[in-house]
This record gives structure tokens, sequence and C-alpha cells, in this order.
């Protein structure tokens, strides 16, 4: 919260256009309007980003680092104008210069340092660790390049790289002074020295670890935490040419290529893991970086190494971080000189762990000769921290050996990380109900028997204030008007605006906030893809990403299926819908690509085909990210969330969605059983397979996805469609699906779904016949939302987790 009015603003903004460009603003182009803009903004935020830094100074009290590998962070010049609460004067003020604030924003490069959900939740903790004046920092990787920037060409997804920083980055800060070194292979060196068995890295390779700081604004409360990303540089970057003969020369510049390739690029895949020595030194580069400089700070004001678990909390976000482990024990047994009895309980306790998925591809696990050779020392730590933990269990499971070795951290010729996390941590967490039951009872049941109370849920969340207050305006505005301002610091007041519901005002005005979303949605579609779609039909979404679990192929089987529906009798009467589809797949991902080429053949023949023209449309949304994620949800009638039972661990666009006024079509899965549960059953439609049935299928087998083809004619039509030049001339096209689904038995069981998910499509157009009814269904959704907040989760971090009453004096 900054104190300006329009003219200081102004006058404050026309000073720094000239500073940074030596001109006039009538004279600049757009983005050194934006860059002016953003830099006068992060000028604001420095003041009470001291001010914050100083008073945890003075506290003392506990600090809270969340370290990720992703922070999917999209756009900050209007997410900090409006946590500052000087948007609307900043937005007038500009118009008094001819310049449009949308137009500026929408200018910025998205920070797209995430893949997906996983990046994007911790970019919306971050956001509520600091509006609700928690003392919580990020640390991670400063990409040189984020996730892959999408095209479509003829159909096809084609990647281009994410140059982000090409015109800079007006938010962050360089921190050269808070550089670390981290080291890299070498050996370890064992001496005696006073009697006690000492270790010393010897013949390393040092690398400079460069901080980035980001300021990250709470909502109008003057706290200013940080996010911090780490870039990687040669520690001497200076070439002496005279001393150089020429192969010398090209060999230094190798070498520092080789350097920098650590913090180069984000690895795209989601939910999927590969064991490349690069990912391995991207992990430890940053978690080693941030924990040299997390003790270094603590140590400069406290004097007691004994009581850092007391002051200091480290999350881990999935197992990517789990370094942190041996790494901290490496800070307090080699540097610090304590006990390993010692630097196992300050250890322990300080270090939290959320397990993200149960997909077993991926569960990381690194080659022991690999990880010896790039981290010899600490291969070391953790092969005493399996030493001490399997001793533990061979004397409580005495003969139980197959238990042992799934338990074990090191085995079958692999260091594996969840067990790392899962030990040396005071608590693993789910990201939902069923998904923490899953890890309970199923996934984790070994390790849940053995430490009971390490276990535990948190409903994953997101920000209310950048999916409903920045990227629906209009609706926020219709909130304020009927339940008053209390919600937006106190998310679980929409549950008021439920009363407003039997108001046909309120209803009326939620239909035309939508249909306006909806028409602005369908005039970016036109730009940017010529295809003109009908802001009356219903906007029935799907975008994340591209993955088989998710199953965007179930979704394009029953638009095949209604697309040949309607061909037979092209005067059926269905509500018109618009199909809309957005979301990347990861380059090496054969299956996930060949259906965005599903996704598009479809399109590109339902959108030319004259008899279903006023009736069906499908349009495939490029580069899908947070900004784009914006646009979309608020303009969203339906939202699509049906992956395969048990395999989705929460899910948060499903969140975003309903927030915004969606109805939501699911499966029994992840946080949508959650949303169920809030909304009641009228308010959701369920379809498809329970979390039991398919465990089941998965423990005792009996699924033919042939004996399905067999008997459901519609189902055989649309199958052989994939394959019978209907959507495409190469009749080969297809054959990677074709043959997931029929071939491989169709693992994420589509066929076995179909039909249920059709009969819950049916239900969906029956209950948008009834406007009225369809309008409070949606009110409901949104009024249910505020226990999905993120504010709701990280306070049940801090309390249940984090554990330190300094950390919930303000909740
Ligand atoms: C919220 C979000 C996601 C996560 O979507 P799911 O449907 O939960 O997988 C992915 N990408 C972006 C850009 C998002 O904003």
């Amino acid at each position: 919260m900054i104190y300006i009015n329009k003219n200081s603003l102004k006058k404050d903004y026309k000073r720094k256009f000239l500073e940074i460009n030596g001109k006039e603003l009538e004279d600049g182009t757009k983005e050194q309007q934006y860059e002016a803009l953003g830099s006068l903004i992060r000028d604001y935020v420095a003041k009470e980003w001291l001010n914050t830094n100083n008073k945890y100074k003075e506290t003392g009290e506990k600090q809270v680092y969340y370290f990720s590998m992703e922070f999917l962070l999209g756009r900050l010049l209007g997410s900090s104008l409006m946590n500052l609460g000087i948007r609307d004067i900043c937005r007038e003020a500009l118009l008094e210069l001819n310049i449009d604030l949308d137009e500026l924003e929408n200018l910025e490069q998205d920070q797209g340092l995430g893949n997906g959900g996983l990046g994007r939740l911790a970019a919306c903790f971050l956001d509520s660790m600091a509006s609700l004046n928690i003392p919580g920092h990020g640390c991670g990787i400063r990409y040189k390049y984020g996730f892959f920037e999408q095209k479509i060409i003829d159909g096809k997804q084609v990647e281009l790289s994410d140059n982000w920083l090409r015109s800079g980055n007006v938010w962050e800060i360089q921190k050269r002074d808070k550089s670390e070194i981290v080291k890299f292979g070498g050996d370890v060196k064992m001496e005696t020295i006073d009697g006690k068995l000492t270790f010393t890295q010897v013949n390393y390779e040092s690398i400079l670890a460069i901080p980035y700081d980001t300021p990250i604004t709470g909502y109008e409360n003057e706290v200013v935490n940080t996010l911090r990303l780490w870039s990687a540089e040669p520690v001497s970057n200076e070439f002496d040419f005279s001393s150089f003969s020429r192969g010398e020369f090209l060999k230094a510049i190798e070498y520092k290529n080789s350097v920098e390739s650590i913090s180069l690029v984000l690895y795209p895949e989601d939910s999927f893991y590969e064991g490349k020595i690069l990912r391995l030194k991207q992990q430890y580069f940053f978690v080693s970086a941030g924990l040299q400089s997390i003790v270094r700070h603590y140590k400069k004001y406290n004097s007691n190494i004994y009581e850092l678990d007391e002051k200091i909390s480290i999350h881990i976000n999935d197992t990517h971080p789990t370094l942190a482990i041996p790494e901290l024990m490496r800070i307090l047994l080699d540097e610090e000189k304590l006990s390993w009895e010692e630097a196992w309980r300050i250890t322990q306790n300080t270090i939290s762990y959320t397990n993200h998925t149960i997909l077993a591809e991926a569960l990381e696990k690194w080659p022991i000769n690999m990880f010896k050779k790039i981290l010899p020392r600490i291969y070391m730590i953790i092969h005493e921290i399996n030493e001490r933990h399997c001793k533990d269990l061979w004397n409580k499971y005495i003969g139980q050996w197959d238990k042992i070795s799934r338990m074990a951290i090191i085995a079958d010729g692999f260091v594996r990380m969840a067990n790392l996390a899962i030990v040396g941590s005071h608590s693993v967490n789910g990201v939902a109900k069923l998904h923490t039951e899953i890890l309970k009872k199923k996934e984790m049941s070994d390790f849940y028997y053995l430490y009971p109370n390490k276990f535990n849920n948190k409903t994953n969340g997101i920000t209310h204030r950048r999916w409903l207050l920045k990227s629906n305006p209009d609706l926020a505005n219709l909130l304020k008007e009927t339940i008053g301002e209390g919600f937006i610091k106190h998310p679980m007041d929409l549950l008021n605006f439920e009363k407003y519901l039997s108001d046909n005002n309120v209803l009326g005005k939620l239909r035309n906030i939508k249909l306006n979303n909806k028409v602005k949605l369908s005039k970016e579609i036109y730009g940017s893809y010529g295809i003109k779609v009908d802001p009356n039909s219903i906007f029935d979404v799907q975008v994340k990403r591209i993955h088989a679990y998710k199953r965007q192929t179930l979704n394009c089987l029953r638009i095949m299926d209604l697309y040949n529906k309607l061909i037979e009798n092209p005067n059926m009467d269905i509500n018109p819908r618009t199909f809309i589809f957005a979301g990347k797949a990861a380059p090496g991902y054969i299956l996930a690509k060949n259906t965005i080429e599903l996704i598009t053949s479809i399109a590109n023949k339902i959108n030319n085909d004259p008899i279903v023209k006023d009736k069906i449309k499908v349009i495939m949304m490029e580069n899908y990210r947070v900004s784009l994620a914006e646009k979309i949800i608020p303009a969203t009638d339906l939202s699509e969330q049906i992956s395969t039972t048990t395999k989705e661990a929460s899910g948060t666009s499903n969140m975003k969605f309903m927030m915004n006024g969606a109805l939501t079509i699911a499966t029994l899965d992840g946080a949508n059983i959650e949303i169920k549960d809030e909304v009641k059953e009228e308010n959701i439609v369920i379809f498809g397979l329970t979390a039991n049935e398919v465990l089941d299928y998965h423990n005792n087998g009996g699924y033919s996805s042939w004996d399905i083809y067999n008997s459901d004619n519609r189902i055989k039509r649309i199958i052989d469609n994939l394959v019978d030049g209907t959507y495409s001339y190469d009749r080969e096209k297809f054959r990677a699906i074709y043959d997931s689904l029929l071939k491989y038995n169709d693992e994420f069981f589509v066929l076995k779904d179909f039909d249920s998910y059709i009969r819950a499509q049916e239900i969906v157009n029956e209950l948008y016949g009834n406007k009225l009814n369809w309008q409070r269904i949606c009110g409901v959704n949104i009024a249910h939302s505020g226990i999905f907040s993120s504010d709701r989760t990280i306070k049940e971090y801090a309390t249940g987790i984090w554990g330190s009453d300094v950390l919930y004096k303000n909740l």
C-alpha cells in the first residue's frame, strides 16, 4: 500500500521515462513506456522492501524458504500495482497521458519459469505468504530460457526458445555481493584432526552462483518478501587475451558456456522424470547456493547455530530440491563442526516436503555412479543417512527384507529422492485429500506406518487476488457491490454471495459479466486465428498441459462422436458449443504431440463443415501460459477436469474456473472431490470410474478396451475415424493414439469412461437450457470458491508444518 496521488504519479513517471530513455514520453515506443512504468513501480516497492527486511531483522521472526525448481509467476506489473493499491489511479494518470495501462500490461513478457501446476502453485504461495504477513521467500533458478514458446504450424506444435530476458527484466535486482560458490566433482579427503574425523573436498570445480532478487508484494499490507533466483557463472569471467593462445581462448569460452548451461534452460517435462546429469547439477546448484546464503544470513544475526531450526523453515516443492537435506547436513557437519546427531536433529526439524504425484514415471532416482562423481561429499552423507535408516529398519522389521529394500534410500544402483525426502524431513504432505489418502494407504504406506505423524494433507489453493480480482475485475466489482470488500482479505466471506442468488437482477448481472468476458475472448480468437466464434455458445474449455492422464483424447472423442451425430441429424437440438483447448506437450512426448495434431485436425474438419457451422467450433489456442489463462478462464462456461481418477494429485485450474463462475464437469479425482463436497452434487457434473474401481483394475486386471470397442457402435465408429481418413488424408497420422487405446489396452480408461462422459455432457446440455438455474449454479460455485484460496492453504502450512506462533500472529 503506497500513498500517492495521480499528479505525483504522472510527474514521477515522466521523470523516470526521461531518466531511462533520454527523451520525452510522447516520443517513446510502447515497450519503452512499459519499461519505464515497471522501473518506477519497482522504485516504489524498494522502500517497503527495505522496511520489511529491517523488520524481519529486528523481530528475529522465523523465516520460511520455499525451495522450488519452478516459479510460474506470469506478469508482474498488474499484480504489483494492484497489491500496492494504485492500479486505478495509475490507469487514470496514464489515460491523461494518452496511454492505455492494459496495453502496457499486455506488453510484459510472462515470467514463465515453470511447466504448469507445480510452478504456478509456488507463485500463488509466494503471493499468499506476502499477503498474510508471513516472512516467506522463494528460492529457485534464474533460467535464461523459460518454458518454451509454442507455435502451432500446420496443425503441429513447434517449440521456440523463450528468450524472456531479451529486453531485460525490470523486476529483478542482481546482488553480486551476495554470490556463493557451489562445488562440483573432485574428491573427499578424510583426516583426523584433534581426534575428530573430518572431511574436506579437494580438486573440485567451483561455480559462482549469482542471486537475482525479485520483490514479492503483499496485498495492501506494506510487506515485500523476496524471490531469490540463482544464475551460474564461471568464478573468473575475465580472459587474459595476451596470455592465451588461440586454442586456450576457445577452450575458455567453451568452459564458460558449460558452466552457464546450468542455469540456461528449464526442463520442459511435467510429471515426467529423466535422469540427466544437467538436471542433477541444476538441483544441487540452487539448493547449495540457497542454503549457504540462508545459513550465512542466519549467522549474521544469530550466534547459536543449534537454534537454526527455530528460526528457519525450508520447504521443498516436490523431490526436486531434496538435496537440501544432505546439503544442510554438509554445512552443519563440515563447516559448523556439529555432531551427526545434532546436525540430523536440526536438518529434520528444518525441512518439510510436499509430494505432488503418484505417477511412477515422475519418481526421481539417480544412478549411484553418476551421483558420486558429481557430488562425492553429498553422496557420502546420503550413504550414511541410509546406513542409519536401514539399521533402524533392520531392528524394527526383523527379516522383512522386501520391505526394508523398498524403504531404503539407496538400492538397486539408485539414489531414491522421495525416500530421502521422507526420511530427512519432519513433514510429508499430499496436495488434496484423495491424493494424501493414496500416499498413506498405498504409494508410501510403508513409510506411513513407520512415521504416521509425519504425513498430512494440505489441499492446494490459488491466489484469488490474481485469479479473481485482477483477471475478472467486473465479477470482482459485482461481488464488492453485493457482499462488500471483506472477501478480499477474507475469501471465505464469498459464502455471503449465496444469499444474492435468489435475486434475478444479480443473476442477470452475472450473465452479462460472463457474456462480456466471452465477447472479449472471441475478439482475441478472431484476431489471432481469424475464426469467428459465437459468444452465446457454451464455452467448453480444457486448458492444461497435454498429457495422457489428463485425457484430452477423451474430450476429442466425444467431439468426434457429436460431429457424427450432427452429420446424421443436422437438426439435432443442442446448445451451440465452442470447444477451446490450450496446452503444451513436452517436446519428446510423442503421444501428447499427436494429441495436439488430433485437436487441430478435428478443428480443421469441423470449422470448415457448413453442415455444423452454427452449432460447434473447435479452437486450439497457442502458447498456453499464465497471461493466456487469465483471459480464457473468466470467459469459460464449462470447466473440463476429466483426468483418470487417482492420477491428478490435485489440479488447480479446476479452482480457478469455479472461482470465475464456471460449471465443472469432472471425474472424482484430486481436488474435484473437495469442490463437489463444497458446492454439493447438484452444482457440479460428475462422471467416470471411482478411485476404488481404478485401483481395483490396477491390482486385479480385468479391463479390455477391445471389448468396449466391439460392443459400442459409437466408440467403434470414432476409433475407426482415427485411421479411416476422416480427419487426415494420412491414415497413419493418429496411429500413436489409436494404438494407445486398443493395442496397449487404454492405460487411462478413456473408452471405459466414454459412455458416462457422454451422459454427463447431456446433463450439462439440459442444465444450460434453464438460463436462470445455470446462472445460479455458477453463483454457487463462486460463493464456495473461498476455501480454495491459497490463503487458506498457506495458513494450514504455517500452523501445521512451519509451526511457529510468530508465523500466524496476524492470521
Ligand atoms: C493453473 C495453471 C496450470 C495448472 O492447470 P491444471 O489444469 O491444474 O493442470 C497450468 N498452467 C498454467 C499456465 C496455469 O495457470
